[in-house]
């Protein structure tokens, strides 16, 4: 990325898109809401994303007192949220949260999926509900916190507010 430029529109290209072929009408009200969060926040996010599968784990850097949490999304559309003691994110209500966003958009910055991939995952998310799967969630956090002791090399993303200013 060049210097100069520091305004990086992928993200809004990302969002931009995702709110007008997503058919599913409470899910763009529910990206401005969070986007609106996100203007004001900084978070790091520890992805792992391959063929089938994005999980990460999302910690609140301008509240670090605020529970840490776990997202996995399916390229089939199955998807989950929960906290660290393992309950589902209370922002689902049925459809993605805040949090799988924000995990959307930390994949766009990073560059580990592209953009209509990630577009279709969530279009595949309108006919699931979340299904919390605790083995699953475990396991994403104790990978998290091997990283945070040093026994695995995971390199956290951060989603800063300058990532929104093209917004
Ligand atoms: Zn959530």
């Amino acid at each position: 990325m060049n210097k100069n430029f520091p305004i990086d529109d992928r993200i809004l290209l990302f969002i931009d898109k995702l709110k007008k072929s997503i058919n599913d009408e409470k899910i763009p009200p529910r990206i401005d809401k969070a986007i609106r969060m996100f203007r004001r926040e900084k978070n790091l996010l520890y992805i792992d994303k391959d063929n089938n599968s994005l999980k990460a784990v999302i910690k609140s850097q301008t509240k670090p007192e605020q529970l840490e949490y776990a997202i996995s999304l399916k390229r089939n559309g199955e998807f989950f949220c929960g906290t660290q003691n393992l309950f589902p994110c209370g922002g689902l209500r049925g459809k993605i949260c805040k949090h799988i966003i924000l995990a959307l958009i930390a994949v766009i910055k990073s560059g580990v999926g592209t953009r209509n991939d990630m577009i279709n995952w969530v279009e595949n998310t309108i006919t699931h509900r979340p299904k919390f799967i605790k083995p699953e969630a475990t396991e994403i956090f104790m990978k998290y916190q091997y990283a945070l002791e040093g026994k695995i090399e995971w390199r956290p993303v951060e989603v800063l507010p300058e990532d929104f200013m093209a917004f």
